[in-house]
């Protein structure tokens, strides 16, 4: 008995003057351990807008590392309604994996690395490749604020046209140039559109980007339908402004309920 206290206090006086002694040997630390809460919402905000039918097989959403803000977390290249948490991978401010290990990165990650380089407000961004929007990209149509739970178009949604100044491309934002003219025309909005291919949303935040894309979707089917019958009234300017701060002040409603709709993610 003796012995066995004598044991455990003799291991504890060890452990305390040489504590590296006493640890046992780990693997290189994961530049996502830090970030646990921030990775659980990414990966359910993959499933949420697979769900909701903002992405599909392609698409893809991120949020700006809370451990290093220059640098971002976003899925290895994959399906966003597969993805789970040992897909998540971190891109420095270029838009390079820091850690790749052999996994595949999106091609177009270069959108995501170009808006946090000058909108150092934005904490989470999605692209969609919503056929909803696409009509609004190649017509001359704007999109507008047609209800309240979309007012943050008030602040624009600029179009991206990739044949002003890169001519025939393959239309995906493949590198930093066409990123930075990208976030160049979003400019201060939450939203920009891309010609015949899609759009991006940003925010503050993985649960108001997620909003606001899955809102966009919905208010570009409602301005369809409304100009079916006639003329639309738009939100006005004030309009917008004051149910904007009652919409996305409330966002974690309707966050807990998509949550609830795709159910256990790993
Ligand atoms: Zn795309």
């Amino acid at each position: 008995m003796w012995g066995l206290r004598i044991g455990v206090i003799a291991a504890i006086c060890v452990a305390i003057v040489f504590p590296a002694f006493s640890r046992p040997p780990q693997a290189l630390p994961s530049p996502l351990a830090n970030n646990p809460k921030l990775i659980e919402d990414l990966v359910y905000a993959n499933h949420i807008l697979y769900h909701q039918e903002v992405l599909d097989g392609f698409g893809h959403v991120s949020v700006r590392s809370d451990r290093d803000p220059s640098h971002f977390l976003m899925s290895r290249s994959m399906a966003p309604g597969l993805v789970t948490s040992a897909d998540i991978m971190e891109y420095d401010a270029i838009g390079e994996p820091v850690d790749a290990r052999g996994r595949n990165s999106y091609v177009e990650r270069y959108i995501h690395a170009a808006i946090y380089r000058v909108r150092p407000d934005v904490k989470s961004i999605v692209h969609s490749h919503s056929p909803d929007l696409i009509p609004y990209s190649v017509t001359g149509t704007i999109l507008r604020p047609v209800y309240h739970v979309s007012a943050f178009l008030r602040l624009g949604a600029p179009i991206f046209d990739t044949q002003a100044g890169f001519g025939d491309t393959d239309m995906l934002i493949r590198d930093n140039k066409l990123g930075d003219a990208l976030a160049k025309v979003l400019g201060n909005s939450g939203i920009a559109l891309i010609r015949g291919h899609g759009f991006v949303a940003v925010a503050d935040s993985t649960q108001v980007a997620v909003y606001r894309a899955i809102y966009t979707q919905l208010n570009a089917r409602v301005q369809a339908e409304g100009m079916k019958l006639g003329t639309i009234q738009y939100l006005t300017p004030g309009e917008a402004a004051k149910a904007q701060a009652i919409t996305e002040g409330t966002v974690a409603r309707p966050w807990e309920l998509w949550k609830a709709q795709v159910g256990k993610i790993e």
